[in-house]
């Protein structure tokens, strides 16, 4: 809801896409704030119903014209995209910057993982494909195809504005399906941004909507019939009831959900190039991903000891600020109050009986930015706060394991299991983790495993509710329906009654 600052001028409002045309009477609107500075930068309208519906309206009306082009035109407009995202990046990246606040070359990342599912949905016409056999019985074939699900509402969380709408956005439409989009409200503009640039690439109007605001427009592309599949990205109190709600209307549904994702370290591992991959994967984007590593489990106390020592030492050496300055690292937080709210799990640490070994919540920042240090704190265990939630920023916590076991004992409890890691040098301790841990992504020695455009994305438990990842193969399936066609072209000269079950011997 606007909270507009007393005497600032805002610029402009951001208002919603549909059908091609910007569009938005702006009644309720919220504050677009630039992250670094602090300062409020825009106002995105809030939609109501009735402006969803209109989106959906505008989905609907384009869905036959889209359905119907042939796949190599279809195919056209992603290679395009491709091109002009490339070519366009730079733009992009500031967009990024500015509503979110990390850093650019973060941005840039954000946007060339994109790319790769612009890159995945160009090959639609081999994605496409249906299967077929000949001769089943006598003059008896089958075929199957795959065909659009209809208008897909998209619901993205803030965290990554580019990357998370084209995770959706590019197999849905690469599928002949119509799509009504709700970015976060809090960095909107890179969704206009994207859906401008697939018109410019050649998409139909109407194929892309993009409705900004909050609950309300949620609940109405949940409560329309027309919406026949909902992918959601977020945390997992709304994936869960967005789950609930949809699948409840008989709608296929995806919800990705939070995380909390452990970095297993093994005595053996290189402590060196598993202190920099903890710095890295924990502190990247301000912890403010959803593979983000938030607890180090390092086995054994001689190698926690020396982990801990590791890592503290890099810690001093980041650079923070200001994510349009390329110096920067680590930009700031994307609110006031998620800021103070990420202070707060490192502050009530040591009253829970963690041992704070580097508390970057007295850092001290230049102007009214919602900058934070990073921390770092160890002799964590479940049951603490600091450990149970998802923090979401630049915390890491250390969960000293005895053994292997202990070590997979704890993630396997954990009620997240989106990613994971593991440091080691032994074949056969990685070969066993592969098996043992439940959870949806692994990585071994590598502790951000996202996994490339050629496959799916998805945690287990309760980062995702519903059966389907998302992106790369398991979205071609999320975003059509198979049909099966059983064809017969008799002789003419055959009798053509026969009462009995249709039998293939
Ligand atoms: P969020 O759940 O607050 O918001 C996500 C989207 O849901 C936004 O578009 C928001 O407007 C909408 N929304 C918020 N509250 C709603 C409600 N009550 N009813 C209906 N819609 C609502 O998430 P966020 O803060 O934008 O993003 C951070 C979260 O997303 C973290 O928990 C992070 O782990 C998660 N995330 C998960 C993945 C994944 O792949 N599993 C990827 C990125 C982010």
């Amino acid at each position: 809801m606007s909270d507009r600052m007393p005497g600032r001028e805002v610029q402009r409002v951001i208002r919603h896409h549909i059908a091609g045309r910007s569009s938005g009477a702006a009644e309720r609107t919220g504050t677009v704030w630039n992250p670094a500075t602090g300062e409020a930068s825009d106002e995105v309208a809030f939609a109501s119903a009735g402006e969803v519906e209109s989106a959906i309206a505008a989905a609907t009306a384009a869905l036959p014209g889209w359905r119907a082009t042939g796949l190599i035109k279809r195919a056209d407009v992603f290679f395009r995209m491709r091109h002009l995202l490339v070519e366009r990046q730079d733009e992009l990246a500031a967009i990024i910057t500015r509503e979110h606040g990390k850093v650019l070359s973060d941005a840039k990342g954000e946007i060339s993982r994109g790319i790769e599912n612009v890159e995945f949905a160009a090959g639609l016409v081999h994605l496409l494909k249906g299967e077929h056999s000949e001769q089943v019985a006598r003059g008896v074939d089958v075929h199957s195809v795959k065909q659009p699900v209809g208008v897909v509402g998209c619901i993205t969380p803030f965290n990554f504005p580019v990357m998370v709408p084209l995770w959706m956005a590019a197999s849905a439409i690469a599928c002949g399906n119509t799509v009504v989009l709700k970015p976060s409200e809090k960095d909107p503009s890179a969704s206009l941004f994207l859906a401008q640039l697939f018109e410019e690439a050649g998409l139909p109007a109407g194929v892309l909507n993009v409705v900004h605001g909050d609950k309300v427009a949620v609940d109405t592309i949940l409560d329309s019939p027309d919406v026949r599949a909902v992918s959601f990205v977020g945390s997992t109190p709304v994936a869960r009831s967005i789950y609930e709600h949809a699948t409840a209307q008989g709608k296929r549904v995806q919800a990705l959900g939070g995380a909390k994702n452990h970095m297993i370290v093994m005595p053996d591992a290189d402590l060196d190039a598993a202190a920099d991959a903890a710095v890295s994967a924990a502190y990247g984007s301000a912890g403010e991903r959803c593979m983000a590593i938030s607890v180090l489990v390092p086995v054994g106390e001689a190698t926690a000891d020396a982990l801990v020592a590791k890592v503290a030492a890099r810690m001093g050496a980041l650079r923070i600020g200001d994510g349009t300055d390329p110096s920067s690292e680590m930009g700031p937080l994307i609110t006031r109050e998620h800021r103070d709210r990420v202070a707060s799990y490192v502050t009530g640490a040591s009253a829970e009986g963690a041992t704070v070994v580097v508390d970057g919540t007295t850092d001290e920042f230049d102007g009214d930015g919602f900058f934070v240090g990073v921390s770092l704190v160890d002799h964590v265990r479940p049951g603490m706060k600091v450990y149970d939630d998802e923090i979401f920023g630049p915390v890491l916590s250390v969960v000293r394991a005895d053994s292997y076991d202990d070590a997979v004992a704890l993630v396997n409890a954990n009620r997240y299991a989106n990613g994971t890691a593991i440091f080691t040098r032994d074949g056969g301790t990685a070969r066993a983790f592969e098996i043992d841990i439940e959870v949806g992504m692994v990585g071994v020695n590598v502790p951000l495993p996202v996994p490339i455009g050629a496959y799916s994305f998805g945690g287990w438990k309760q980062s995702l509710f519903g059966d389907s990842h998302i992106y790369g193969p398991e979205s071609v399936h999320f975003y059509t329906r198979s049909k099966v066609v059983t064809t017969r072209w008799p002789e003419p000269s055959e009798s053509q009654i026969d009462l009995g079950f249709p039998s293939n011997h």
